[in-house]
């Protein structure tokens, strides 16, 4: 059943969809059309022929009626003028102006769900929010990732998203009254776990603040993609982009790049915790292969005859020590000293399983 619109009001309303539309200039019959459309007549050619000979009972306009069809206007005229639900409800309000401002105001979201995040997802919340259900506000129709990231908890820490005892992907679209739940990664009893890694020996891209943890990591023999100086977010997102390394990083709003698909923000901040937190969190147990991989620069470490680098070793070593290795990429010489022991220590505390 239609609306009813005096033609005082219609014309009026042409003239401010004309004004407000915000997208090229809308001619004043499609304003008519679309006003006609979005009050419940099928074209403006009906609207007028209604309102002369009134043949069918109207809905007459209050502020109740209008608060009640207030969302599935806005998305009616989002859909009729192919815009977005924000702009639709802002000509709304410049439609309505004295039933909507108080009573719905534009800054209010049309649309509400619950989230719910487990484990380590809530290491980004703040104590109050942690594990139990958040409000969240919005318009339109977001992915479900792009709202577990307005919440503070970045992509890359998810590890599977239920919405209303239903498994999603990342690009599940919103709707009102859902609850989600959003548990931490790996979580491998879903049909959609979402990006996490392993499955073999994973390589590693580090910002420029992990060198401690990169040379850790890199005494323990894994690959690790790491400069002394600082590129910017946007390169680093781009290297882990391509070469799908895991991006590990202390800057929670690089890991919400969307082009970075593997990644951990670490959480301890002394580098012997680190580097067990990445060994502990990507299984690495039982992937060390200690003095493979150069310290300084990555390369492969591979073993060396004395004579191709004795003029490279302090005179003292070379009276007790026959064993040498070289990077293959930068040549640094490599051999069991006296540190080699407590560089040991430290990579089996590292390898230990749980804390
Ligand atoms: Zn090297």
């Amino acid at each position: 059943m239609p609306f009813f619109i005096s033609a005082k009001t219609f014309k009026h309303q042409a003239k401010v969809l004309v004004k407000y539309w915000p997208f090229k200039t809308l001619k004043t019959t499609e304003a008519r059309q679309l006003l006609s459309q979005l009050y419940g007549y099928k074209d403006n050619h009906h609207y007028r022929k209604i309102l002369a000979q009134p043949s069918v009972a109207l809905i007459p306009l209050s502020e109740e009626v209008l608060l009640t069809h207030y969302k599935p206007w806005v998305k009616k005229l989002a859909d009729l003028g192919s815009i977005n639900q924000t702009q639709a409800k802002a000509i709304l309000h410049k439609l309505w102006p004295a039933y909507l401002d108080e009573k719905a105001p534009l800054s209010d979201k049309l649309y509400s769900a619950k989230f719910r995040f487990h484990g380590e997802c809530n290491d980004f919340l703040s104590a109050e929010k942690a594990s139990v259900p958040i409000d969240y506000a919005f318009d339109d129709r977001p992915s479900v990732k792009d709202a577990i990231e307005a919440l503070g908890v970045p992509h890359t820490e998810v590890g599977a998203i239920k919405v209303d005892d239903h498994w999603v992907e990342f690009k599940h679209l919103m709707m009102d009254g859902q609850q989600v739940e959003v548990f931490p990664n790996p979580y491998s009893q879903t049909p959609y776990p979402l990006p996490y890694k392993p499955q073999g020996v994973p390589s590693f891209l580090l910002d420029v603040h992990l060198a401690a943890l990169a040379r850790y990591l890199r005494l323990a023999g894994f690959d690790c993609l790491h400069e002394g100086k600082d590129y910017g977010d946007a390169v680093l997102a781009e290297v882990a982009a391509t070469d799908e390394h895991i991006l590990l990083t202390r800057d929670i709003g690089l890991l919400k790049r969307s082009k970075v698909k593997y990644g951990r923000w670490i959480r301890n901040t002394s580098p012997e915790y680190q580097f067990k937190e990445v060994v502990d969190h990507y299984r690495l147990h039982d992937f060390f292969k200690p003095l493979s991989r150069c310290v300084r620069c990555n390369g492969a470490i591979e073993a060396v005859d004395i004579e191709e680098v004795r003029d490279r070793v302090p005179e003292r070593v070379l009276e007790w020590q026959t064993d040498f290795k070289q990077c293959a990429r930068c040549s640094q010489v490599y051999w069991k000293g006296s540190h080699f022991e407590k560089i040991m220590q430290i990579l089996q505390k590292g390898q230990g399983q749980g804390s």
